[in-house]
């Protein structure tokens, strides 16, 4: 038997706390509930069963391919406290690639809805819209007039998205950040500087 994912197992929820970005009311916390997905793998190479975690929380548990799969399971049980300490230490990025792939569409829907909203509001029309799993930027205008947004927006304020989108569309009219550029941001969201300033927390 070769190497490879043999199954998948998930078991408890795990509780992590979670440092939301700094507001003018304070701080705040959520907590947030994972499923762990146990990446169970069944090795020849393997002499017996161990653990190992990786920095996107993944847990994988390697077995000789002879080994009794309840017993891999007992082991997981034992070590769960362990495993959650493991967890703990490791810096928590809830923007993971399956994050993604189940907010991409209703990311679509309202983002495509509020872009339609303010083009028309505008004045100005655009070509093409993308969603996309960004860490940098919230959104970006090409010179085709195609538009880029990434699909976090929807868990900021909506004031934070409407900042964004609005910024986005002003780069239809000014490929820049020139003073006439900010001249039609603030002319549709005359709070951008508190806007812009609320951001930058989120980008940490
Ligand atoms: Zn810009």
């Amino acid at each position: 038997m070769g190497e490879g994912v043999e199954f998948i197992i998930t078991k408890t929820f795990h509780p992590v706390q979670q440092k939301l970005p700094t507001t003018q009311e304070g701080n705040f916390y959520a907590i947030l509930f994972y499923m762990l997905n146990y990446r169970i793998k069944k090795s020849s190479k393997a002499k017996r069963v161990s653990i190992r975690i990786d920095q996107n929380r993944q847990v994988t548990l390697t077995m000789p391919a002879l080994f009794p799969e309840y017993l891999a399971k007992q082991f997981i049980d034992q070590k769960q406290a362990w495993i959650e300490e493991k967890l703990a230490t490791i810096p928590n990025n809830i923007y993971t690639q399956e994050h993604y792939k189940q907010h991409k569409e209703k990311a679509r829907r309202i983002i495509s809805a509020r872009v339609q909203d303010w083009a028309q509001i505008m004045g100005l029309s655009y070509n093409q819209l993308s969603i996309r799993h960004t860490n940098t930027r919230w959104g970006s205008c090409s010179s085709k007039r195609n538009l880029n947004f990434s699909y976090k927006l929807i868990f900021l304020d909506s004031e934070l998205m409407d900042y964004v989108i609005i910024h986005e569309l002003s780069h239809l009219v000014e490929m820049n950040h020139s003073k006439r550029f900010w001249n039609i941001v603030s002319t549709y969201c005359p709070d951008y500087h508190d806007h812009r300033a609320r951001l930058r927390n989120y980008e940490k």
